[in-house]
């Protein structure tokens, strides 16, 4: 079949971040149009916006309803994450519009990130490579940057889907027992990893490490508030790789100085980019710039997902990975 003229051809804006190679995928079937910032957005949308069929973007793009309804041929948003927080789901179920995310591709990196942090606070990692490059190391010492044991600990995770089971595995292999807290009940994966489900105060009360794999919604926001995380154990550490505004940061800056922690490790803020000054000031905290699925390889794989999905809607398939419905 001959490919359509251009100007009738679907028009599709992609975020210019998310890597070119897998976008071929629409040659033939849409115009694609490139955006380096919100700016360039705007100027396509008030240029083009009643031709826009389909939207790729990352996580820093809010999609709500102000900008849905400058769309009004739009059949799809495909978030380039798995988190789809940004996107005003309500809103464009209203106008009929899929939104799709980047599930599985990810898990691994985020993973093995999560583990970064446990390791590197669990052994104070960032204190150790400061000494090492002072100048100021006399050399070995008994009592010399004493870290926290992990083997043979608790490790609880909050959320055990995707992410979470694939730290939970990990964390058996360091010889760590698994407890967790979670919407639903993952009996076969408690049986193979030896696993307990757990109310989150017990959870929270009973583990050495903490690692939050929940999506932002409205009843996970400052889940770990201050009360829950006086449940937490003095000597435990916390780690978010989730989203920042799971944890209350204020309430977690005065945990850490009052003592009721023994640290936290923090791929995500509460206010991206801005880091807490009192939790970037803390020798307890490791602190990342969101860079959980930051290698090469998931983020080649994320753009090939957002491509395939872009490319079914619009192509008049249902999405490969919708987001998942409410309820
Ligand atoms: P997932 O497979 O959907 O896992 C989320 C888990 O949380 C599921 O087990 C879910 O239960 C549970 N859950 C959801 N709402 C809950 C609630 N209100 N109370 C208790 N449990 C609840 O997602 P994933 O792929 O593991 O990703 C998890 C999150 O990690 C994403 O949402 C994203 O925000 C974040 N993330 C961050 C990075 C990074 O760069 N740092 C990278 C990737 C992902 P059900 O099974 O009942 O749904």
């Amino acid at each position: 079949m001959e490919a359509r003229a251009r100007s009738d051809r679907p028009l599709v804006l992609v975020d210019a971040a998310i890597p070119d190679g897998p976008l071929t995928a629409l040659d033939g079937l849409a115009d694609v149009a490139r955006f380096a910032d919100a700016e360039e957005l705007e100027r396509l949308i008030a240029e083009r916006g009643p031709r826009v069929r389909g939207l790729g973007v990352q996580l820093t793009t809010a999609v709500d309803e102000a900008l849905l309804a400058r769309l009004p041929a739009l059949e799809i948003v495909a978030d380039y994450a798995v988190g789809y927080d940004n996107v005003d789901l309500p809103a464009a179920a209203r106008r009929g519009v899929a939104v799709t995310h980047t599930p599985d591709v990810l898990t691994d990196a985020t993973a093995d990130l999560t583990w970064a942090l446990i390791l590197a606070v669990a052994r104070r990692l960032l204190e150790a490579d400061r000494l090492a490059r002072s100048g100021q190391w006399a050399g070995w010492h008994p009592r010399q940057l004493l870290g926290r044991e992990l083997t043979g600990g608790t490790l609880a995770i909050l959320g055990l889907g995707r992410i979470g089971e694939a730290v939970a595995r990990r964390g058996r292999a360091f010889g760590m027992r698994v407890v967790y807290w979670s919407r639903s009940a993952r009996p076969a994966l408690e049986r193979e990893l030896e696993a307990r489900r757990l109310e989150l105060r017990e959870a929270l009360g009973v583990a050495d490490v903490v690692s939050i794999h929940l999506p932002l919604t409205d009843e996970t926001r400052h889940l770990l508030d201050a009360q829950r995380l006086a449940h937490m154990r003095s000597d435990a550490i916390l780690v978010n790789t989730a989203r920042g505004p799971i944890v209350d940061e204020e309430a977690l800056a005065d945990a850490l100085e009052g003592g009721q922690l023994l640290g936290a490790g923090l791929d995500v803020h509460e206010r991206e980019p801005d880091v807490h000054p009192r939790l970037a000031a803390s020798p307890r905290t490791v602190l990342l710039p969101h860079v959980g699925s930051a290698t090469v390889a998931t983020r080649e794989r994320m753009a090939e997902v957002v491509a395939r999905n872009l490319r079914a809607v619009i192509g008049g398939e249902p999405p490969p990975d919708p987001v998942p419905g409410p309820g």
